[in-house]
């Protein structure tokens, strides 16, 4: 199956054209991008263009920040092709479900991609937890914002969702794993006085588990969760890649690479199937975040 790949930045460069390279099941057929390109594929600069020019194809997979996004979201709905979409899904709560009702009506599927959950440990370490009783968890997700998303100024903009951008993916992993459906009780976020979007967040959920949330980690990162049970300890490291129990390893492996080669195999499936993939879980965490969170106001950030 053809697919076009919008918004040729650092994530479509670095994962999703060669996962798709690799994949069994799609062909990047063309891009869509203002500037972006890649070798040897039909470059367009206007979604609208792609779609009239090449009716062939049939799935838009969408690597723009979230918040140019829906337009073009619906753009490809509209015109009745599947859509796979980066995290987090959208700008906004509401407008992704405007979307899964577009993709209803159009026949077509919609996925609102986790990549997280695809990372190795993360099935192995919901398996372990089936059945247990947590009695703490907590978070530690750390990361440089500028070795991730050098000068992406975007990500401090309204709806860019500052450090949540990766703190989502903790939350994705937190609301797969887990027996039982967690909510947040509090939060603190520390907006830089010259920024619209936190750059650090601390978070308290039900069931006794915390998170902490940064983006001026430099050195080495930390993307590490932890839960305490009734029957042990298990922790997932380099973010659900790598399993622990009570301390040993037990399996995973410490690579990021398998998880875009496993969304575009379950887009395939959903392809398939004709159904759609579309859960706010994690989404409703940020929200959630920024409509109960006290907001400290830290020194300015710079690029
Ligand atoms: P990026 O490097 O800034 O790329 C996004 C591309 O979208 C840009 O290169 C730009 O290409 C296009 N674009 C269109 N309208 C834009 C606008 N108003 N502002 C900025 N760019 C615009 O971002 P990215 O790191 O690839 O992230 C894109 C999405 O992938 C985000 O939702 C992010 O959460 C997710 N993601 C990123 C990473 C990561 O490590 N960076 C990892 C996993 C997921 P043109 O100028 O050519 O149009």
């Amino acid at each position: 199956m053809k697919l076009a790949l919008v918004g040729i930045g650092k994530i479509a460069l670095d994962q999703h054209v060669p996962a798709i390279a690799a994949s069994p099941d799609w062909e990047l057929a063309a891009t869509v991008s203002r500037s972006g390109t890649v070798e040897g594929v039909e470059a367009f600069t206007r979604i609208e263009d792609m779609l009239e020019a090449r009716p062939d194809i049939e799935l838009v997979s969408l690597c723009l920040p979230p918040v140019p996004r829906f337009a073009a979201a619906q753009a490809a709905l509209r015109a009745g092709r599947h859509l796979m979409l980066e995290k987090p899904p959208g700008a906004t709560l509401s407008e992704v479900h405007a979307l899964a009702d577009l993709a209803q009506a159009q026949g077509v599927s919609l996925f609102a991609t986790w990549h997280s959950r695809m990372a190795h440990a993360v099935a192995g370490a919901k398996a372990w937890l089936a059945g247990k009783t947590i009695r703490e968890g907590r978070i530690t997700w750390r990361e440089d914002v500028r070795k991730w998303h050098p000068g992406q100024d975007w990500i401090f903009e309204p709806g860019g969702m500052g450090v949540f951008d990766p703190g989502i993916n903790a939350l994705s992993i937190l609301t797969e794993i887990l027996p039982d459906p967690v909510h947040l009780t509090g939060a603190e976020l520390d907006f830089p006085a010259n920024r619209q979007a936190p750059i650090a967040a601390r978070l308290a959920f039900t069931q006794n588990i915390s998170a902490d949330f940064d983006f001026r980690q430099e050195g080495p990162q930390t993307w590490d969760m932890e839960f305490f049970t009734d029957a042990g300890k298990l922790a997932l490291r380099m973010g659900g890649n790598v399993i622990e129990i009570d301390g040993q390893p037990a399996g995973g492996e410490d690579s990021i690479m398998g998880e875009y080669p496993a969304l575009y195999a379950r887009m395939a499936e959903l392809v398939r199937g004709g159904v759609s993939d579309v859960d706010l879980s994690p989404m409703v965490q940020v929200s959630d975040a920024f409509t109960l969170g006290r907001r400290n106001i830290v020194e300015d950030f710079e690029f």
